[in-house]
């Protein structure tokens, strides 16, 4: 597995050349393309690991998956489910064109910005320990305690923030979005920035496979929330290439613009990747590539 893993690696590394990273928030643009990880963990708990597995990213988009799961913990799916939609979109990640048509009342899904912004609202607690049971969960799910977040990529993210900024503000115009925005928003920039590796990553994935276990929940709820989680990465995890990626991969995964790709691979195994320089739609290029041969080699499409 480690030879395939080194082997998958270097195919795709040329394709790092084919896109860029992430420069709308400054801080994220110093990251090297050089640096490509994958972290694969099969259903016995052995871990494969290649490349650049220790460098440390920040989670990015990537958390949505989690706090989504913490406010329907916290909620129930209805309530969430009230104030978000759980629709596919042909929009950019960070798009909020129709938000302010008057029929619409909810941000199509919880992974674009807009509706993730939405979901952390919806996670109980006031501004800061909202934020400390978001770590807290990530930390339990990956077992990893040392797990922290960057001022830096916080701070970068907070004074550049405008575009999630602006798509807050109409979102509390517009009765969507309840409580303080700025308070909102600190937490959802903190959360980004939480940094994680790709062995944290492929953690996720798994834990999601193995249908959340460990949950304080009943195996009812916990079933309904794993087929909720895995449905929503598989048609909007990936934005506005779910479609394509739903056929080419057929992993549910959930990208993020750092570079990071978690994927929740059928029967309790997870996938973890990490390669900074990202397509047009904002997933990483050589991630994808990465993951893409990694499904056709161990068989790993759902619809197969
Ligand atoms: N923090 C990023 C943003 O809000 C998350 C987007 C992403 O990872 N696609 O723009």
């Amino acid at each position: 597995m480690k030879q395939l893993l080194d082997r998958i690696i270097e195919e795709n590394r040329y394709l790092t050349e084919l896109g860029k990273v992430a420069d709308y928030i400054p801080a994220l643009s110093t990251a090297n393309p050089d640096d490509i990880g994958v972290c694969y963990i099969d259903e016995k708990n052995n871990l494969y690991k290649s490349g650049a597995y220790n460098t440390k990213f920040t989670i990015q988009s990537i958390s949505k998956i989690l706090t989504l799961t913490l406010a329907i913990m916290d909620n129930g799916l209805d309530r969430v489910f009230e104030k978000v939609g759980v629709e596919g979109t042909d929009e950019p990640f960070n798009s909020f064109v129709k938000l302010d048509s008057p029929n619409v009342t909810k941000p199509a899904n919880p992974m674009i910005n807009a509706g993730a912004i939405v979901v952390t609202s919806l996670i109980k607690g006031d501004s800061s320990n909202r934020f400390q049971r978001i770590l807290d969960f990530i930390r339990l799910v990956t077992d990893n305690d040392s797990i922290g977040y960057s001022e830096e990529v916080y701070l970068s993210e907070k004074t550049t923030g405008s575009r999630n900024r602006a798509m807050a503000y109409l979102m509390s115009n517009k009765g969507i979005l309840d409580g303080d925005v700025e308070d909102i928003l600190d937490t959802y920039f903190k959360q980004c920035s939480i940094e994680i590796d790709v062995v944290d990553l492929a953690k996720i994935g798994k834990f999601i496979s193995e249908g959340c276990k460990g949950l304080e929940l009943s195996d009812v709820s916990k079933k309904e929330l794993t087929i909720l989680l895995k449905g929503i990465l598989l048609t909007s995890g990936m934005y506005d290439y779910s479609g394509r990626y739903a056929i080419e991969v057929g992993i549910p995964t959930k990208s993020g613009v750092s570079g990071g790709l978690m994927g929740v691979v059928p029967g309790n195994r997870g996938i973890g990747i990490y390669s900074p320089s990202l397509d047009i739609h904002g997933n990483s290029i050589a991630g994808l590539g990465i993951i893409k041969s990694l499904s056709k080699e161990l068989n790993l499409n759902i619809f197969n």
